[in-house]
């Protein structure tokens, strides 16, 4: 047996190897960054299977993203011959999504139940309040959509919420009407998801005594981000027979802001008794000045669970350091060197552009840098952030196909009740809402009972979709994308649209999307009858196919995470429509526009947790964004941001470059901002400055702070030709000498009285854009344009 798995074993170090194999019991694996954790998380599933030792059936492991979830799928596939598809790998969300799918008469949803996303959900809420005459100055509705989710993942219904005062009366209020409504459309959040599964496997004996015989492994990556209710969760499924192996590392935790409980790694050992607890001190991923840096960061948190890592790589090339006079020159020279890195004109370089990454902290900032990508010509793809899924033509297009697939969806309905625009006015949709309210019905099936005007056009607008839905009963996807995208008038409108070019482009690219789908899914295909490994509750078969051994079954190439076999009792499957919605719901972050294009890859720090590149960029190390301006009056999310700050350093295999820029435009306004205290928790010696170091940081001060010196060290000392790309940079002011700011009144000679925009640019490229009521939106030059604020 042994001797069979062998090969797995190979490319492990003892610690690792000693993990992957570990007896069936529960285990704790807690290691820092690079150091193996997903690598022997997966070599242990390979090794499992491989030994005989559980089904492919048996399995259940729970990934970050929907991204980590392929990638497992497609190692474990080019490790064994194992048919992925079947097995339960994917994200908390995916997984409970296909668990509810499979037993949703007991969960109580329709069979089609969609998935609102967090937009849709606050929509969904403002309707709500807007309906109740709730005072959305004294309850915002993002509050409110706070308010929910956080009793969702504490599993507190509304009737179970410890009142305490007329706000929590109210809010409770809010959150009861939220769930009726949802219940009525047929639709459930991403807490809703979790909780439900929760609430099934608790109240349902059989159920959850099926899934606790079946799935004898279960394993998570990435456990210190755990919530209190996904820990219930894995709690619930772990039966008798069952071993949990988990895989985390405490200074990783990102996610606190969200509810995630570091502290569900010491429970965890304490309530499963756990016995084996391996730690991996061997960091295979970075370099040493690079591993040296981080291990220096976060040795200034406080409250750590204590660990080492090391390297046997050599210390590699020094952290590069760059400062920027501008966000836009930051930008620019980001581009230069990374144009330098690709082409390879230097000893180093060569470098594909999906092993560069820009890692930001807010999402705000990518803008810039997408800006100056896109003029250079550099091909880019943008993770997290606007979603492709998330765009307004995408989410109108989704909107009427959640319609064709259910009537009910008065989200859906409303998006585009009046979109394109066909005389249908808020009036109309009041007098519908009310009908709706009054009948306990949904806005379509209320149509009936409206008159006079309104009436005839809701009515016209119904009769549109209603044959639309009979239209494409018998169309492939793709063929009903197309319909709905010429019969709804999208495509018509945008195209009338000044800027609609792009918005239908990514119409197009809808269709792309789902013929993929449909392709990686099977559907359409004389389906090759995939091994129902799904049981009924209280049967357990065991197919070779379901061993996971069988080598006839279809290579599975780019397996779905979010993959819903069909029912075990009725073969009842998902239509192609509703498994692509569910699909588009849950993918998380990936623009499938430009898939397979070799790109630069842009995200955020948290999501780019658990990746990692050749290059990386960290952008905007300034204090008031990384860390964050929100964390820096208290020293426990500081170590959130320190945490996070570790986390991207550790991404960089052999180069990286942390940049801060002295000014930038954020949420329409000029910053200033001193670079981040974080420069000065990195050891010395790993640095390359590649402009001048100044001596003055955060610390206590941001924004205009007297921290921010008024002339600069001489450019001479430290400057490094690897800048090439930037002139050194001029001596500045801490303060702008126009004195605009974003939002500011002002007046100009001819356009007359008008709003400060935005301002970029420095002294004399200094620009405002101006919003004039008379003559519309400027660009003025400061150094010309002639604007006296008005008071
Ligand atoms: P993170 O904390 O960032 O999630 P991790 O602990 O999960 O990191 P992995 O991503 O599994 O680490 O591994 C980091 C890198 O090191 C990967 O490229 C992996 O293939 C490689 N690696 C891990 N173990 C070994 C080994 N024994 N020999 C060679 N390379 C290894
Ligand atoms: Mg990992």
């Amino acid at each position: 047996e042994v001797d069979a798995a062998s090969p797995l074993l190979q490319n492990l170090n003892p610690e690792q190897g000693a993990a992957v194999t570990l007896p069936n019991e529960h285990a704790l694996i807690l290691a820092g960054a690079g150091s193996g954790k997903t690598r022997v998380l997966t070599t242990r599933i390979a090794w499992l299977l491989s030994t005989g030792q559980v089904s492919s059936g048996g399995i259940l492991a729970v990934t970050f993203t929907n991204k980590a979830a392929k990638e497992m799928m497609t190692r474990l596939s080019a490790m064994l011959p194992v048919n992925v598809r079947g097995m339960w790998i994917g994200t908390f969300h995916g997984l409970c999504n296909r668990f509810l799918r499979a037993h949703y008469k007991l969960a109580n949803l329709p069979s089609t139940f969609q998935i609102l996303d967090t937009q849709d959900q606050l929509s969904a809420i403002k309707r709500l309040m807007k309906q109740h005459n709730v005072d959305d100055e004294r309850f915002p509705a993002k509050q409110t959509q706070w308010f929910i989710a956080g009793c969702k993942e504490d599993g507190l219904r509304p009737n179970m919420v410890e009142v305490r005062g007329e706000e929590d009366r109210k809010k409770v209020e809010i959150y009861q009407l939220y769930e009726e409504q949802c219940q009525r459309e047929g639709v459930v959040d991403f807490g809703e998801l979790m909780l439900r599964s929760y609430e099934l496997l608790r109240d349902n004996d059989p159920i959850r005594e099926h899934y606790q015989r079946r799935f004898r492994h279960i394993l998570i990556d990435e456990f210190q981000d755990t919530n209190k209710l996904q820990y219930a969760w894995i709690k619930m499924l772990a039966g008798e027979g069952s071993s949990v192996f988990a895989v985390g590392d405490d200074d990783q935790s990102i996610y606190a802001f969200r509810g995630a409980r570091v502290g569900n790694m010491a429970d965890f050992v304490r309530e499963f008794h756990v016995r084996h607890q391996i730690k991996l001190e061997q960091n295979y991923r970075s370099h040493s000045n690079i591993l040296d840096s981080a291990n220096e960061l976060i040795s200034h948190n406080k409250t750590r669970l204590g660990k080492n890592l090391r390297t046997d790589a050599g210390p590699g090339e020094p952290v590069r350091v760059y400062e920027a006079p501008t966000d836009l020159a930051e930008a620019q020279w980001m581009v230069e060197e990374m144009r330098h890195l690709v082409r390879g004109d230097g000893p180093e370089g060569g470098f594909e552009r999906k092993e560069i990454a820009v890692l930001y902290r807010s999402n705000a900032q990518s803008r810039v840098i997408e800006t100056a990508l896109f003029n250079a010509a550099v091909p880019y793809r943008v993770y997290g952030g606007l979603r492709f899924f998330e765009r307004a033509e995408i989410k109108h297009a989704l909107a009427y196909l959640r319609v064709l697939e259910n009537p009910n969806d008065d989200t859906s309905f409303l998006r585009i009740v009046n979109f394109p625009p066909r005389g249908i006015g808020a009036r109309s949709i009041e007098q519908l809402q009310d009908a709706a309210r009054a009948a306990g019905s949904s806005l379509h099936d209320a149509v009936k009972s409206t008159t006079g005007k309104a009436g005839a056009n809701l009515a016209g607008f119904v009769a549109k979709l209603d044959k639309l839905r009979e239209d494409t009963l018998d169309l492939t996807l793709r063929e009903t994308i197309e319909l709905m995208l010429q019969q709804s008038g999208l495509i018509e409108h945008y195209k009338s649209e000044r800027e609609g070019g792009d918005r239908i482009e990514n119409l197009e690219e809808l269709v792309n999307a789902a013929e993929s789908f449909v392709t990686q899914e099977g559907f359409g295909r004389d389906a090759v009858a995939l091994p129902v490994d799904e049981l009924g509750p209280g049967m357990l078969r065991q197919s070779p196919a379901s061993q996971g051994l069988d080598p006839s079954l279809p290579e599975v190439n780019e397996p779905a995470p979010d993959y819903v076999p069909p029912d075990a009792e009725t073969g009842e499957t998902l239509s192609p429509l509703a498994a692509f919605l569910t699909h588009a719901a849950l993918e998380s972050g990936d623009n499938q526009a430009q898939a397979g294009q070799d790109a630069i890859q842009l995200m955020t720090v948290h999501s780019a947790k658990g990746l990692e590149f050749d290059c990386v960029f960290i952008t905007g190390m300034e204090e008031g964004l990384f860390p964050h301006e929100n964390s820096m009056s208290d020293p426990q999310s500081l170590e959130e941001e320190r945490r996070l700050a570790y986390v991207a350093i550790t991404r960089a295999r052999k180069r990286l470059y942390l940049s801060h820029a002295q000014t930038r435009l954020l949420h329409g306004q000029t910053r200033y901002n001193v670079k981040s205290r974080f420069f000065e928790e990195l050891p010395e010696g790993a640095l390359k400055w590649l402009t001048p170091k100044n001596q003055n940081f955060g610390g206590s001060a941001f924004g205009y702070g007297s921290g921010y010196p008024s002339t600069r060290p001489a450019q001479s000392a430290g400057f490094s030709r690897e800048s090439f790309s930037s002139p050194p940079v001029p001596v500045q002011k801490a303060e702008p000498s126009h004195g605009l700011k974003g939002g500011m009144k002002v007046f100009h000679t001819k356009f007359g009285e008008g709003t400060v925009v935005s301002i970029e640019g420095q002294n004399e490229d200094a620009r405002a854009q101006v919003n004039f009521p008379r003559h519309g939106i400027k660009w003025l030059a400061l150094s010309v344009a002639k604007l006296t604020p008005v008071p």
